[in-house]
């Protein structure tokens, strides 16, 4: 019999970013998590939207040996006092030392919604994500971003305030991506690439080096094609398929092929750059890593 050897760091993924606390795991999500073990999804990060979910958050990551990161999402913006900034500080400041905070985010710029791009919520938005720039410099951690149609505006903000970490989703053109490498941002992939139309952004996530890739769901949202019900179909009562941190290793095969290596590099490479992007990960992770 052929001895079988079995390398717990090869094949294991991190989702960088996905939001268990969303109602839609509400109901099972104890299976949820269950799942995305099974499907080698070790770990997953939490980002919260604003300071409602700040504790939710934060009691998930630690229930569930994930990680999380504090910050206000820019379309929490128009619901958000500027009391809440001040309650982000002492949050930050509260849970410094806690090992699982790993980052403030969601934080960033969204201009794809028409009303939020232009006159007074275009303003708060640049307000909220610089005063947020400023509050992870001095707290010294890295930053989750949101890029929607945003790409030139956040990284005036990082030019202007510093800043380093993960741009979330990341959809914009390669001179723009190339951008937040040379700051040394890591860029989010997830579901999105999974489509075969999708020709722009697999071209960047199959031409970017590989060191500037992490891997992400944004659970329950984005979900990759074999999960997605067109609108066709939505309207006639049937709900959207709910993504979740047990797909990122589907999605990642997806990425592998396109980019002409095995899941298993890709896996260890993307676990590399997320510990480079979020350093406190590191010590959540097995020692072997
Ligand atoms: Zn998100």
């Amino acid at each position: 019999m052929t001895q079988v050897w079995y390398f717990p760091c090869m094949t294991f993924w991190i989702d960088t970013h996905c939001h268990l606390d969303a109602p839609e795991f509400a109901p099972d999500l104890a299976v949820v998590r269950a799942r995305a073990t099974a499907n080698q999804v070790l770990h997953c990060v939490l980002p919260a939207v604003a300071v409602a979910n700040f504790d939710a958050v934060r009691r998930l990551a630690h229930a569930n040996a994930y990680s999380y990161a504090l910050g206000i999402h820019p379309v929490c913006v128009a619901q958000a006092n500027d009391s809440d900034l001040a309650s982000l500080d002492a949050h930050l400041t509260q849970h410094h030392a806690d090992p699982r905070l790993l980052a403030v985010g969601e934080i960033g710029l969204d201009y794809f919604v028409p009303e939020m791009k232009v006159g007074a919520l275009r303003e708060r938005q640049e307000y909220f994500y610089r005063e947020q720039l400023k509050l992870a410099r001095k707290h010294e951690l890295p930053v989750i971003l949101h890029v929607r149609r945003s790409a030139d505006r956040l990284l005036k903000g990082l030019h202007d305030i510093g800043g380093c970490g993960i741009a979330h989703a990341f959809n914009g053109s390669a001179s723009q991506a190339q951008a937040f490498v040379a700051l040394g941002f890591k860029l989010g992939f997830g579901g999105a690439l999974t489509y075969e139309r999708a020709l722009q952004l697999r071209r960047l996530a199959t031409t970017l080096p590989l060191e500037s890739i992490v891997l992400e769901t944004d659970a329950p949202d984005m979900p990759p094609h074999w999960l997605y019900v067109s609108a066709a179909l939505r309207a006639t009562g049937m709900a959207q398929g709910r993504n979740e941190p047990g797909e990122l290793s589907r999605i990642g095969a997806v990425l592998a092929a396109l980019r002409g290596i095995t899941s298993d590099e890709l896996a260890g490479a993307t676990t590399h750059n997320a510990i480079a992007a979020l350093p406190r990960l590191r010590a959540l992770l097995p020692a072997q890593c």
